[in-house]
Formats: structure tokens, C-alpha cells, sequence
């Protein structure tokens, strides 16, 4: 919430990727949390949109068309997310498409990963939490996991199999930094580089990945996220307000329960240029 009333929340997921809300559910959420406007940014894939932003309007929620890509960049996975972006651009659906295609052969490397430490049928037991099955990920198998006893919540399931240097780890390399950039661009979006906190560079590398992130066209930062210790917005206002970056706010909701709520954060600290600011 801020002074003026509003509520933005511009980072969320549904069942169409890793979430577990189905969209119809989500938004109502969104709205009886006091969001006002409200961007579904499901992971590579735009296909619960129309379907959010019909329970939007039904609300008298403000929808935004959202995506969340997968990048590599320099060997770390960056996610981007596009604002405002026309879901039926066709170079975006080829992009995300793309994105997408990999993630099959992936899910069954992971299991053979856990299998081989002693964890079976983790892929069926993935798929069986997978809303969208083009849209099989680490977070399904994590559900599954702690579906069996395996670690107490999603959290800790990651740190005990599915990162680097863990039984159910597999690399993976996902779109170019310029190429995601490139396909919101082209859908008329506005790209923000989601929860920079996350990445395990260093402040030289974080310099250089948000500048090379303008160069291609890039325009926002995530400055206050779910996926931020609150510790982290002023360090990432300050980098925002030295590149002259837009800032967004926005929860990266998953679930109940798991992470941030819907429209519950802070408002965005003062001195920003907020990415919604010529909406
Ligand atoms: P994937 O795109 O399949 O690699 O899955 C990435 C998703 O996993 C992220 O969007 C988060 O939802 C989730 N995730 C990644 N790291 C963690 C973590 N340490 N704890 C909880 N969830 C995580
Ligand atoms: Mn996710
Ligand atoms: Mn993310
Ligand atoms: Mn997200």
C-alpha cells in the first residue's frame, strides 16, 4: 500500500508455472488482499493470462500482462520479467517457447538424480504437481519431496537436493540475456530484472549484468520482492537510483504459506522512479 492507495503487486505465479493458486483463484486473492493492480508473471509461459485478467476486470482489479524468463548469464540463472507485454506476440511466444522446450529432458535428469540417491518415481511425482506439464520445474519436485518426508518445506527441500553441488541438481542453460530482453521488447513490454538479491555475484558482476542489462534495452529492477531480506531494498534503491533504473515492488507469491503474501509488502523506498510511473 502507499500514500496514494495504491497497491501494486507486480510479480506473482499461478498453476500455469510453479504456483499453486489456478489464476481464477489467484486473482481473487490479489483483490481480497487490497491489490490494485495486479501483474501475473507466470514462469516462460504467458497461456493463464486471459483468463487472469477476464477475473480482474470481473473485480475491478488493474491487470498487467506479465512473463518471468529464464536466463543464463554467465553461468548464473538471471530471471527477468516482462511488463505490459502483448501475450500473442509472436516473437515472444517463439522465445518462450524455446525456453520451455528444455525443461522435459531436465525434470527427467533430476529424477535419475534423486533416484540415484535413493529417492524413486520422482518424476511422475513431480508431474502429479505440475498445473501446466510444459511447465515442469524444481518447485514441483520440491512439493513432492516434502509430499514424502523428505524435508520440511520448500525451502529446505532446495538446499538439501536441487542446488548446486545436491543429488537432484542438474545445470542447465536457459535463454541469452539480450535474447529475453529482446522477445519483451518486441511484445511491447517493459523488462525488469526480478530479485537481483538472489544471485550469487558479486557487486562488480551485479554492476555489470544490470548495465548490460540497459544496453539491450532493459529498464527496471526489482527493489522490493518476496524473494528480498528487507535488509536488501535500500542496497538495491541505491543501485536503481545509480543506474537510473525504474523500480518495481512485487511479492513473487507462490502459494499460502509459502514466501510472501499478495500485496503485503512495503511500499517501494522513496527517491525511486517506480516502473509504473507513466502508467
Ligand atoms: P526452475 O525454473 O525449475 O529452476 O525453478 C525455479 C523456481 O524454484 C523459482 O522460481 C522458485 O520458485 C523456486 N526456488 C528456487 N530456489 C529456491 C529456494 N532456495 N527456495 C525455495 N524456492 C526456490
Ligand atoms: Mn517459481
Ligand atoms: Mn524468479
Ligand atoms: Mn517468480
Amino acid at each position: 500500500m502507499s500514500a496514494s492507495g495504491e497497491n501494486f503487486d507486480l510479480h506473482c505465479h499461478s498453476s500455469a508455472s510453479d504456483g499453486v493458486l489456478a489464476p481464477v483463484e489467484l486473482v481473487r486473492r490479489a483483490a481480497d488482499r487490497g491489490v490494485t493492480t495486479l501483474a501475473l508473471t507466470d514462469h516462460d509461459d504467458v497461456d493463464a493470462l486471459a483468463e487472469a485478467r477476464a477475473t480482474a476486470a470481473a473485480l475491478g482489479v488493474r491487470f498487467v500482462d506479465g512473463v518471468e524468463i529464464s536466463v543464463t548469464w554467465r553461468g548464473t540463472t538471471i530471471h527477468v520479467v516482462g511488463l505490459g507485454i502483448d501475450p500473442d506476440d509472436a516473437i515472444l511466444r517463439r522465445g518462450l517457447e524455446s525456453v520451455r522446450g528444455s525443461r522435459a529432458v531436465r525434470a527427467e535428469r533430476i529424477a535419475e538424480g534423486l533416484a540415484a540417491a535413493g529417492i524413486p518415481d520422482s518424476l511422475a511425482g513431480a508431474y502429479a504437481h505440475a498445473g501446466n506439464p510444459r511447465l515442469i520445474g524444481r518447485t514441483h519436485f520440491a512439493r513432492f519431496l516434502v509430499e514424502r518426508g523428505h524435508a520440511r518445506d520448500v525451502k529446505a527441500v532446495f538446499q538439501r537436493f536441487l542446488v548446486a553441488g545436491k543429488p537432484g541438481h542438474v545445470p542447465h542453460q536457459w535463454a541469452a540475456l539480450a535474447d529475453a530482453v529482446g522477445w519483451i521488447r518486441a511484445a511491447g513490454g517493459r523488462a525488469v530484472v526480478a530479485h537481483p538479491g538472489r544471485y550469487r555475484i558479486d557487486r562488480t558482476a551485479m554492476r555489470e549484468l544490470l548495465t548490460e542489462f540497459k544496453a539491450a534495452g532493459g529498464e527496471g529492477v526489482e527493489v522490493v520482492t518476496g524473494s528480498h531480506r528487507r535488509d536488501q531494498y535500500g542496497e538495491f534503491a541505491a543501485l536503481a537510483r545509480e543506474l537510473e533504473l525504474l523500480a518495481s515492488r512485487g511479492s513473487d507469491f507462490h502459494g499460502p504459506g509459502e514466501g510472501a503474501d499478495l500485496g503485503a509488502l512495503p511500499p517501494l523506498p522513496r527517491g525511486l522512479t517506480p516502473v509504473w510511473h507513466d502508467w
